[in-house]
């Protein structure tokens, strides 16, 4: 069931205001944990109210679907849009982590679809990253870029530490939920992005696997950067659906094979995530460096 509510996120304003009278209480309109959905994966919740939300850089891929898992208010965002009509490098990943904060959000944990630099992770392995290394070329990737918001405030130059970019409370609460669903994670390595949307050739391949990186994705960067400029802890959970082209001997990735593992593996990487929703700690208790990014310096403008 979809219940249709509009939210305002523009700079400043964290209206939840409901339309038509539907689902327009501030409960129905507001979530503390985003999962940002990645191929394959376009729902998440069956009850929902679906919320639109605009931002100061435009639309996120979709509307936000917000309901409930074990008394945690959700919101839900399709990266790549319903129906998967985004490209990678085509993605408002500013707007999608704004409209998540003008909602509520402060904990989020983003799945996505990887392909796999070592052997030894093959199709259905689940990796929960702790480093990240950005090989994106033509991303908006921060909200401090010194150009004015609609609202005329403009960011200050602020550099936030990327070093760990992976809220660790986050990471050991997903490790335990694939535990507790007897999905053995592989806990740590590191995630290099690239631009996409083409897979690699095998001479990058080769090279991302001789510096000792882990998996290969094209759309975990600049999310996890710009969730540390927000303040959002953020949690990367990797599927394995494929092994990049130095690693496999084959014809190389196809977009088809991402998809048919995905779809093999999204109804237990549903439930890693409902475990995960359930054990993050609450908003008001996080004591990660997360959720201290900005050290109280002014960014410019009203955080969402
Ligand atoms: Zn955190």
């Amino acid at each position: 069931m979809v219940n249709k509510a509009n939210v305002a996120g523009s700079a400043g304003s964290v209206d939840s205001a409901g339309s038509a009278g539907s689902a327009g209480s501030a409960d129905k309109g507001s979530a503390g944990i985003g999962v940002i959905g990645g191929s394959g994966f376009y729902s998440f919740l069956d009850e929902v109210t679906e919320v639109q939300v605009d931002t100061p850089y435009g639309p996120p891929s979709d509307s936000l679907f917000l309901g409930e898992v074990a008394g945690r208010r959700v919101a839900f965002l399709p990266r790549h849009g319903r129906g998967h009509h985004l490209p990678p490098h085509r993605i408002n990943y500013r707007a999608n982590l704004w409209a998540l904060r003008s909602v509520g959000v402060r904990q989020v944990l983003a799945p996505c679809a990887v392909g796999g630099l070592r052997p030894e992770y093959g199709p259905g392995t689940l990796l929960v990253p702790d480093q990240l290394v950005d090989r994106t070329k033509s991303r908006a990737n921060s909200y401090f870029d010194g150009l004015p918001l609609p609202d005329g405030s403009v960011p200050n130059v602020v550099h936030v530490s990327l070093a760990d970019p992976y809220c660790p409370a986050g990471r050991a609460v997903a490790l335990k939920a694939a535990r507790g669903r007897d999905w053995e994670p592989v806990d740590g390595g590191t995630l290099v992005v690239v631009e996409g949307p083409r897979f690699s050739t095998r001479a990058e391949s080769l090279w991302h696997q001789a510096q000792g990186w882990s998996v290969v994705g094209m759309t975990g960067h600049p999310e996890a950067a710009l969730a540390r400029e927000l303040e959002l802890c953020y949690t990367s959970l990797t599927l394995v659906t494929d092994l990049d082209a130095g690693a496999e001997t084959g014809e190389g990735v196809s977009h088809d094979e991402v998809l048919r593992v995905f779809a093999a593996n999204v109804d237990r990487m549903r439930g890693v995530l409902f475990d995960a929703v359930a054990g993050l700690p609450a908003e008001q208790e996080r004591d990660c460096l997360c959720a201290g990014a900005l050290g109280g310096m002014d960014p410019g403008f009203a955080l969402p």
